[in-house]
């Protein structure tokens, strides 16, 4: 028997070992190649797959390349020119810094490199089997590096079984080209696949401008620019009205110092940020980039470097949702970030008022706050409004950063060190990352403003704005505009109540006089003011008054008739706030009511002034438009 049992295993072995965690799947080879290619400060990235990868990734760039001994070095397992020592761990400023990518690639695949530095005369060709250099010469080539790997697994034949559909691993290529894109939108790309040309995507001067070449003008024209700050963290990015919505949430992009990372707190804090706006299981389109220092973030935790460890998930999380709900909560173009609109005066949980009750409550009398005010005056839209936001969302421009405003692709002259990688810089403060493309074509409206036309099947209003006929669902409108009230008053302490001239006996069936006695907390909180009178009758003294008192009772019977066997089983905040949309359904105005004027115009006013007025709280659109253009084509003008 042996004396030793341990040994070293050597280094081919721990790199096949290595590539496994690295090199998951061809898509991740080459985010791995393209990383490179950008951390050399490339301006133009050139991809070409063949069999989805598996049969060639060739990534050509024009970055800063490398001399012969770098390029040799590169190949080998812990080398990299981009961190020194465990300090440099802690402010990484580059996508990567492992150095075993090349080295795990190169060990699984056919790799050959051509790399060229702009000073030198000539540029070297290295050839790699499965770790083997097998080839070291001079060759001819314009600056930068082209990196080939053919018949990626051949020799770890576990992996190659795992390899999924052409097609499969084809559209991970593209999401992978995609994401990089986004986060790195001054850099041209090029994905070819099968000989099929996949993505063009000429060099962007906004992140807009590249969502708009990956997913066309109309996804882009409907999206909102969001830039705010908070907890030391900067987010920023684009995301739809909340209009639009999407079945996957595959259109949500997250990036942390711009790098793209899966990361649960940060897909919470969107799906959060929309919740109410759009429907249950639907998602946004989204790039959301947060930008801290690096020593908040630990990279490292993943082989892939797709996750991330946020020092403080708690702050990160409410800078990014509060960045997109405080833009969703005005969704005009002027959208100013308001965070406290329409909060009425703090008040105790039960207020008993007791004005007779109008005949009818369609539109309960608000306060008037500075905020609604100051829209009226003219931040709305407009055709001025166009040009205000150009103004504030354009920045001057910042005189560096002379790669993005070069024309046409030029080497960097790399300063000639050995394995010089120029660092992509983040984004700086008063960078221009929204010039006046910008703007949504698709405005929310000012619906007050607009001229009343009509209401159609008693269930629409319609409207004519300057571009196109709109219809209101005045259920969804005034749905949204009273749990709005709702949610406020609870915030300022409890539903306001109204009490009633007379109590009125509210008589309980027998199966469900248990639950309800057992509810009596939870119908208080929402504003019924409730007294046992015997075993299966209660008396309604007073109803929520958002409402009035008058329908009070009908309302009480909906919401007992809604709570089903079990009662209202409630969990928590969010439980409750369910409640709210169940009142606020119940309470708010049907379709099939025919509306009065002033009916139309208060209920419009009162629209305006609400918060996430484009949608209901269970996410269904406030209205819908036919643009002038459109019915103009109809009637073939
Ligand atoms: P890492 O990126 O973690 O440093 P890699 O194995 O991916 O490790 O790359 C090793 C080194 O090779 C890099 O640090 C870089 O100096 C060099 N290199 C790799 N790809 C390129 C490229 N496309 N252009 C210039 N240098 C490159
Ligand atoms: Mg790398």
């Amino acid at each position: 028997m042996a004396e030793r049992l341990i040994h070293i295993l050597p280094e081919q072995v721990a790199s096949q070992i290595a590539a496994g965690e690295v090199v998951e799947r061809p898509a991740s080879a080459l985010k791995e190649l393209v990383e490179n290619s950008l951390d050399a400060g490339a301006k133009a990235i050139s991809v070409e797959i063949e069999r989805g990868g598996a049969g060639l990734i060739a990534v050509g760039d024009d970055g800063c390349g490398m001399g012969r001994e770098d390029a040799i070095l590169s190949l080998r397992r812990h080398a990299t020119s981009k961190i020194r020592d465990a300090a440099d761990l802690s402010a990484i400023r580059t996508m990567g810094f492992r150095g075993e990518a090349l080295a795990s690639i190169a060990s699984v695949a056919r790799l050959r490199m051509v790399t060229r530095r702009a000073a030198d005369l000539a540029g070297v060709e290295i050839a790699v089997d499965g770790g083997e250099v097998s080839l070291t010469r001079e060759c001819a080539g314009a600056p930068g590096t082209r990196i080939e790997v053919r018949e990626l697994f051949f020799n770890t034949p576990a992996r190659l079984k795992f390899l999924k559909t052409v097609a499969t691993e084809q559209s991970a290529a593209a999401e992978v080209i995609a994401r990089l894109g986004i986060a790195h939108w001054r850099v041209a790309f090029k994905l070819v696949a099968e000989g099929r040309t996949v993505y063009e995507l000429s060099r962007a001067a906004s992140v807009l401008e590249r969502m708009r070449q990956l997913f066309g003008a109309k996804v882009a024209s409907r999206m909102l620019h969001f830039d705010s700050q908070r907890a030391g963290a900067r987010v920023f990015g684009l995301a739809t009205i909340s209009q639009d919505s999407y079945p996957t949430s595959r259109m949500v992009f997250t990036f942390v110092n711009r790098r793209a990372v899966r990361d649960r707190v940060l897909q919470r804090a969107v799906t959060q940020a929309y919740d109410t706006l759009i429907p249950r299981g639907r998602y946004p389109a989204a790039a959301v980039f947060v930008e801290m220092r690096p020593e908040d973030v630990d990279v490292n935790v993943h082989p892939m470097k797709t996750e991330v460890r946020f020092r403080n998930p708690g702050a990160v999380f409410e800078a990014v949702y509060h960045a997109l709900r405080e833009r969703l909560a005005d969704q005009t173009a002027a959208g100013a970030p308001s965070a406290v609109a329409q909060r009425p005066e703090p008040t105790g949980a039960l207020i008993v008022t007791s004005d007779a009750p109008p005949p009818l409550r369609l539109v309960p009398d608000a306060p008037t706050t500075a905020r609604a005010e100051q829209r009226a005056l003219g931040l709305g839209w407009g055709p001025s409004t166009a040009a205000e936001v150009a103004a504030v969302y354009e920045p001057a421009e910042p005189a560096r950063d002379d790669r993005a405003a070069a024309p046409a692709p030029a080497i960097n002259s790399g300063a000639g060190s050995a394995g010089s990688a120029q660092v992509i810089p983040f984004g700086r403060p008063g960078e221009k990352q929204f010039p006046e493309k910008q703007i949504p074509e698709k405005q929310i409206p000012m619906y007050s403003r607009l001229r009343v036309m009509g209401q159609l099947f008693a269930g629409y209003i319609a409207l004519e704005s300057d571009d196109g006929l709109i219809l209101v669902d005045q259920h969804a409108a005034h749905e949204r505009v009273t749990f709005e009230r709702l949610r406020a008053e609870l915030r300022a302490g409890g539903i306001r109540v109204q009490a009633m001239l007379t109590p009125v006996p509210i008589e309980l069936s027998p199966a469900r006089a248990p639950q309800v006695h057992q509810a009596l907390g939870e119908f208080r909180a929402m504003g019924f003011d409730l007294e046992p009178f015997g075993s299966a009758t209660l008396l309604l003294k007073g109803a929520p008054a958002v409402f009035g008192a008058d329908g009070g009772a009908r309302l009480l019977a909906e919401m007992i008739d809604a709570m089903g066997d079990d009662g209202f089983r409630m969990r928590g905040g969010a439980a409750f706030e369910e409640l709210l949309k169940q009142l606020a359904c119940h309470g708010s105005v049907r379709v099939g009511r025919v509306l009065k004027e002033p009916e139309i115009s208060a209920l419009l006013e009162e629209l305006d002034r609400t918060e996430f007025k484009t949608n209901c709280p269970h996410g269904r659109p406030v209205h819908i438009q036919w643009n002038r253009g459109l019915i103009e084509r109809m009637f073939r003008r």
